[in-house]
C-alpha cells in the first residue's frame, strides 16, 4: 500500500504534484535515466512507487516515503450492474470527495471532482446543497484518474475520457484543474478533446479557457434558456447573464473550432415545456456550429423537492429539440443505486481548518 503524508506535516512535494524538474532534483545522484523511469512509472504504467521492479528497493521506499498520496481511500461503491464504481476519498483536513468511473462498451471515463463541495448553489445539486469547504490541488485531482485507471486496467480497460464533472466548479479552481489537464494530456496521454470541462457558466473562466493551448471539449451546464428561469436554477446566472455566456460560448468555438455541448437537467413542469423547448432551440442556433444539448434526467437529491420529467417527458423533449433542428441526446443514467448519478455527489465536506489533523482511518472517516 501507499504511504500517506503524515498528518501535520509540511510537504510540498506530493506523488502527483511534483513537476518533473523537482523529480530530477529529489533523484539527483541517481543514474540520469531514472527520472525517464520514475516519471513513465508514475503516469505510463501507473505504478505506485513499491511496484517500480525496475528501480532500486532503497530508492523505492524513498519515493514511496517523501512522495506521498494525496488521497485517504474512505469507500467504494460498485452499482448493480458492475459498470460504475465510485470512490470516496478523504483529503487532507478531512474533506471528502467522490469519484465516478464510468465503463461503457467504447471508452472508459472517470468523472473527476475539482473542489470538496461547491460555492455555485445549484439548488437542484447535492453538492451544491452542502456548500463550498475547499479546492482541490493537481495533485488531488490527477490521483483521482490514476487510481481508477488502475481499476479499469484490472478490469482489462483502459481510461479514455475524463470530465470535470464530479464535486465543484472547475472554473472557480482554474491553475490547479488546468495543471490537472496538462498532466492528464502530457503524461497520462489522453487527448485533449478527450478531457471535458464541464462549467456553470464563469465568463472569464470560459474566455480564458479559449485561450489555453490544448483544444479541451466545453460542456456548460445550462437548464434554462431565459435569465429570469436561469437566475433562480443556477444562481450564478445574476452575474454571468445569458447574453455575455452565449458571447464567451461563440468566442470559444471561433477559438477552438470545436462544437460546446448545453446540459438540461430534466425537471417537471419547470423546463421542460413547449417554450422551453423553443427558447433552447434559438439559443443554440446563434451558435455555429450549433451546440449539441445533453438532456439529463434528473437525479433525486435530499435538497430538492421537485421532481424530475418522467421518461417519457424527458423523450417528448428531445424529439421536440429535434424538430427544432437542434442535435440532442439523452445522457444515460448511471450509478443511481449507489448515488453516483449526476448531481448526487455529497460526499460529507467536513471543516479544513482543524488545529489538530485527525488521521483518517476507513472506521473513522465512516463513523
Ligand atoms: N460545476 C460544474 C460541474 C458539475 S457537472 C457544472 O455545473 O457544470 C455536473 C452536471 O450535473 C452539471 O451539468 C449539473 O448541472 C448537473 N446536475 C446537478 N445536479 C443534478 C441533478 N440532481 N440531476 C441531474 N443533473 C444534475
Amino acid at each position: 500500500m501507499s504511504t500517506t503524508r503524515p498528518p501535520g506535516r509540511d510537504v510540498t512535494a506530493t506523488r502527483y504534484g511534483i513537476s518533473r524538474d523537482e523529480l530530477t532534483v529529489l533523484l539527483d545522484g541517481e543514474p540520469r535515466y531514472r527520472v525517464d523511469q520514475v516519471w513513465h512509472g508514475l503516469y505510463g504504467r501507473l505504478e505506485s512507487p513499491e511496484e517500480m521492479t525496475n528501480v532500486p528497493a532503497a530508492l523505492r521506499r524513498r519515493l514511496a516515503a517523501e512522495l506521498p498520496v494525496s488521497l485517504e481511500p474512505v469507500t467504494e461503491s460498485i452499482s448493480d450492474t458492475g459498470d460504475t464504481v465510485k470512490f470516496l476519498w478523504a483529503l487532507h483536513g478531512g474533506a471528502q470527495v467522490e469519484t465516478v468511473l464510468m465503463l461503457y462498451p467504447d471508452r472508459a471515463t472517470v468523472c473527476v471532482s475539482s473542489q470538496a463541495g461547491c460555492a455555485m448553489a445549484c439548488g437542484f445539486c447535492a453538492t451544491g446543497q452542502a456548500g463550498f469547504t475547499r479546492h482541490l490541488t493537481t495533485s488531488e485531482i490527477v490521483e483521482q484518474v490514476v487510481v481508477a485507471a488502475r481499476r479499469a486496467r484490472d478490469g482489462g480497460r483502459r481510461v479514455s475520457n475524463v470530465v470535470f464533472m464530479g464535486m465543484g466548479e472547475p472554473l472557480a479552481n482554474e491553475a490547479p484543474v488546468w495543471g490537472a489537464v496538462r498532466r492528464l494530456h502530457d503524461d497520462i496521454g489522453l487527448s485533449a478533446r478527450h478531457l471535458t470541462i464541464s462549467t456553470v457558466g464563469i465568463v472569464p473562466g470560459i474566455r480564458r479557457l479559449a485561450e489555453r493551448d490544448l483544444p479541451v471539449t466545453l460542456a456548460v451546464s445550462l437548464h434554462a434558456a431565459n435569465d429570469e428561469l436561469r437566475d433562480e436554477l443556477v444562481p450564478i446566472n445574476r452575474r454571468y447573464p445569458l447574453e455575455q455566456l452565449l458571447d464567451a460560448c461563440r468566442d470559444f468555438i471561433a477559438a477552438n473550432r470545436r462544437r460546446i455541448s448545453f446540459e438540461w437537467a430534466m425537471i417537471d413542469g419547470v423546463n421542460d415545456r413547449a417554450s422551453d423547448a423553443v427558447e433552447l432551440a434559438a439559443l443554440c442556433r446563434r451558435l455555429q456550429p450549433a451546440a449539441h444539448v445533453n438532456l439529463i434526467p434528473l437525479n433525486p437529491t435530499p435538497g430538492w423537492p421537485t421532481p424530475g420529467t418522467p421518461p417519457e417527458g424527458v423523450r417528448a423533449f428531445r424529439d421536440r429539440l429535434v424538430a427544432l433542428g437542434v442535435n440532442a441526446t439523452i445522457r444515460a443514467n448511471r450509478g443511481t443505486d449507489i448515488d453516483a448519478a449526476c448531481g448526487q455527489l455529497a460526499a460529507r465536506a467536513m471543516p479544513t481548518q482543524s488545529a489538530h489533523p485527525v488521521t483518517l482511518t476507513t472506521a473513522t472517516a465512516e463513523s
